[in-house]
């Protein structure tokens, strides 16, 4: 997942090359303090708020991405400053995190789950995945339809806050799970059934209430109609 820079980077001067050797010295001062740390940053909606209207309404879009996941890049940055977590990339960092680490674990999981969301949807969506996408899906669910109801079906049955997930396992298989709160199933540490997330509805109210208000059910099924297929199939391919 993108957003990650390294701080030591960002603050060493550009004049580091060696003209100077005071410069210089700086540079590497601040590279030594920092060269571990990472900041991640809030990656822009790849289309306007209001693009997945009427299914996903604009002001839903808006709070969702630059209030509730611009907080989580925020506090996952704090969080790290405070915490020891191995990992140079988010998904690094969410397989080492630990049940009881409750500010990397919440707001990693919520900036790596709302970065893959915002990738999965798209103004051209829904329909049906094709090709080796819609092949793996008839392999291991049996049809389109089976996978849209057993994925829709996790989806409902979240309790509270939470994820429904389609991802690929360590034998490349597609398997369907459900994760409580920002948990995903790249947290080996934590989670019982892990892999790679392809695909991820958010199912906390916040991704629906201003709209559909308690039901969810309505949500779902409007979210099967912007899921951008070809996305998902780009992020299987990456991890087959
Ligand atoms: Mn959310």
């Amino acid at each position: 997942m993108s957003g990650a820079v390294a701080v030591g980077s960002m603050i060493l001067p550009i004049t580091s090359c060696g003209t100077k050797e005071e410069e210089g010295d700086t540079g590497e001062a601040q590279m030594s303090q920092t060269v571990s740390a990472l900041e991640f940053t809030l990656p822009a909606l790849p289309y306007a708020f209001d693009a997945l209207a009427p299914h996903i309404d604009a002001m839903t879009m808006e709070i969702h991405h630059d209030r509730h996941h611009a907080g989580y890049v925020r506090k996952l940055n704090k969080a790290l400053s405070e915490t020891e977590v191995k990992g140079d990339s988010i998904e690094g960092i969410l397989s080492n995190v630990t049940a009881d680490q409750t500010g990397v674990r919440n707001n990693g999981g919520g900036h790596f789950n709302h970065s893959l969301f915002w990738e999965i949807m798209g103004p051209d969506g829904g329909g049906q995945p094709s090709g080796d996408l819609l092949n793996a899906i008839n392999t291991h669910f049996g049809s389109f339809e089976a996978f849209s109801e057993q994925f829709s079906a996790a989806a409902k049955g979240v309790f509270g806050s939470g994820w429904a997930w389609l991802c690929v396992n360590e034998q490349k298989e597609l398997f369907i799970t459900s994760t409580p709160n920002q948990d995903n199933p790249l947290m080996t540490q934590i989670v019982s059934e892990t892999g790679q997330p392809i695909l991820g509805i958010d199912v906390w109210e916040h991704a629906y209430y201003l709209n559909y208000q308690n039901k969810r059910g309505d949500y779902i099924s409007n979210f099967m109609e912007v899921i951008n297929w070809a996305k998902v199939e780009q992020n299987m391919k990456a991890h087959m």
